[in-house]
């Protein structure tokens, strides 16, 4: 049994939380909404008062937080202050390169083991605990890491050192962000064409067009079963955080200079999709705007 602490309950860390306990690990937790506390009692947590005491004595300590200010003010206020010295410190939390980095540095010169370990397998993997890590730590913390992130996750890979994992989330989700979109253009043109989108997507899933956003995830209804395109594209993955993270990506690129237009392209359709209203659907329901069909997702 290991002692964890698990700060931020949202719709990832209360699925991470209940998961560590059912596993037989005892979780002291906070977040700011109590709602979020109520639901990770029921999941055997042990909920706490606040940050503070919820790191106390903990062994590896976990951060699940919307963005980089949330981390970086929970660090200061509470974990480099007041957790174990031998405590394992690793924030899951999709946030910039650059935070995950100052972070680090600083946890590192308190004397801390410290990763950054953001997550792909969105709310059903960590309900499941079949969650994807991508870390970035020392070389020499990676298998005490992998341990303590092993109960939630399927794979725990190393991407590099502090700041490699946020660097590989955000890039693979800005080609996420963008094959989606070339998916969502090719069955919208294929429509106009007269050609079936079902035999189209039959014909490119064996061709060069192939991708995941295709075949695992198609966005027209139909082809792929467990695809949030046959939900009214409910769930899923909301198209305000592939925005948030294609942000993310454009931020990082402007500070190292890369060029990523087709990106900056996919960052203004999202924001626009999100404008509209529909920043709470799956990222896949742009189909209907390039559609003009908006009216089929009301
Ligand atoms: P969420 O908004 O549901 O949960 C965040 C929680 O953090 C909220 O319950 C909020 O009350 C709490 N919180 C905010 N500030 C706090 C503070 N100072 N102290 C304690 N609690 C605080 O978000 P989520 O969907 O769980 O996502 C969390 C992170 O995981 C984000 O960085 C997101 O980008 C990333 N992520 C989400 C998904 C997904 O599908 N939802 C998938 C992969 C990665």
């Amino acid at each position: 049994m290991t002692n964890y602490s698990l700060i931020g309950l949202g719709n990832m860390g209360g699925g991470m939380a209940a998961v560590l306990a059912a596993a037989g690990h005892k979780v002291q937790a906070f977040d700011l909404s109590s709602q979020a506390l109520a639901r990770a009692a029921e999941a055997g947590v042990t909920p706490c008062a606040s940050a503070v005491d919820a790191v106390a004595g903990a062994e590896v300590v976990l951060t699940m937080l919307p963005a980089g200010a949330h981390v970086r003010e929970v660090y200061a206020q509470a974990i480099l202050p007041h957790a174990d010295p031998a405590a394992l410190l690793i924030d899951c939390s999709t946030i910039d390169v650059d935070t995950a980095r100052a972070i680090a540095r600083e946890a590192r010169i308190a004397g801390f083991a410290v990763a950054d370990a953001p997550v792909s397998g969105g709310v059903a993997g960590a309900a499941a605990g079949t969650l994807t890590f991508m870390v970035g730590c020392a070389d020499a913390d990676f298998l005490t890491i992998k341990a303590a992130l092993s109960p939630m996750a399927k794979t725990v890979v190393r991407a590099g050192e502090a700041g490699a994992g946020q660097a590989a989330k955000i890039c693979n989700n800005l080609l996420l962000g963008v094959s989606m979109i070339g998916v969502c253009e090719a069955l919208t043109l294929a429509e106009g064409l007269g050609l079936d989108p079902e035999r189209f997507f039959e014909i490119a899933s064996t061709s060069s067009g192939q991708c995941w956003s295709l075949t695992s995830y198609c966005p027209w209804p139909g082809p792929v079963e467990s695809a949030p395109s046959n939900r009214n594209y409910e769930g899923g993955f909301a198209a305000a955080m592939m925005l948030k993270d294609l942000r993310l990506a454009q931020g990082a690129a402007a500070s190292v200079g890369a060029s990523t237009p087709l990106a900056a392209q996919a960052q203004a359709l999202y924001a626009l999709f999100d404008r509209l209203g529909y920043g709470e659907r799956d990222f896949s329901g742009l189909l209907q705007l390039l559609r003009g069909r908006l009216d089929e997702l009301a």
